[in-house]
Formats: C-alpha cells, structure tokens, sequence
C-alpha cells in the first residue's frame, strides 16, 4: 500500500505504532502519561542514538573488541548516560551473541 508509514512495536508498551521519518516510535500515551518508549526505537533495536544525547561509551560483548577472539561473535553499541538504555544495550547484545554485553566508559575506550 502506498502512503502508509511503517509500524513496529513499542520497546516499553509493546503495543504497535507508526514510526517516525527517522524510524522511532510515534508519541503515544500508556495509562494517561506519555510512554517511555515514544521517540525511541522499536523493540529489539539497538536503545540509543542522536535522540538520547551524549554518549558516555560502548555495550559490548566481548569487552575488549579489539583483541578478543570474534569468531565467536560480538556485537557492539554505543549507549548515553542513562542506566535504563545500559540495561537495554546489554539485553540487546545477549540477543545477538548469547552473552550479556558489558559497558565500557569513553575514558577506557580512548585509553587504548
Ligand atoms: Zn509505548
Ligand atoms: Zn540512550
């Protein structure tokens, strides 16, 4: 169909909704207030990005991607400061690589 903006399910309500030009969840309210999930990606996308402001360092797993072993798989984001978004980096690398991600501060990253 034409003109009908794509739709996916809220991270934070699960219920569906359109998206964005930039592929976030449309405002919408849960239980009176706004959701938490409005103006974030959708379930199972990487939590943060420009819309979350300063990044503070990287979920990943393994830690230390530049001298692990990635045949076994990895994958890597990059978070902001807010512990909820950690939360949801890490739950999102356990999806891709079986193994909870683990945070790394921009301190450490440029360290090396
Ligand atoms: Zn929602
Ligand atoms: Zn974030």
């Amino acid at each position: 169909m034409t003109g009908v903006r794509p739709r996916a399910d809220c991270r934070s309500c699960g219920f569906e909704y359109a998206l964005t030009h930039d592929e976030l969840i449309h405002r919408h309210l849960t239980d009176g207030s706004i959701c938490l999930g409005s103006g974030r990606p959708p379930a199972g996308e990487e939590p943060c990005g420009f819309w979350c402001g300063r990044m503070v360092g990287r979920v990943s797993w393994p830690a230390d991607l530049a001298s692990a072993d990635l045949s076994q798989g990895h994958a890597s984001t990059y978070v902001c400061a807010d512990p909820e978004h950690h939360a949801e980096a890490a739950a999102w690398v356990q999806r891709k690589t079986g193994h909870a991600g683990v945070f790394v501060g921009r301190a450490e990253l440029t360290r090396a």
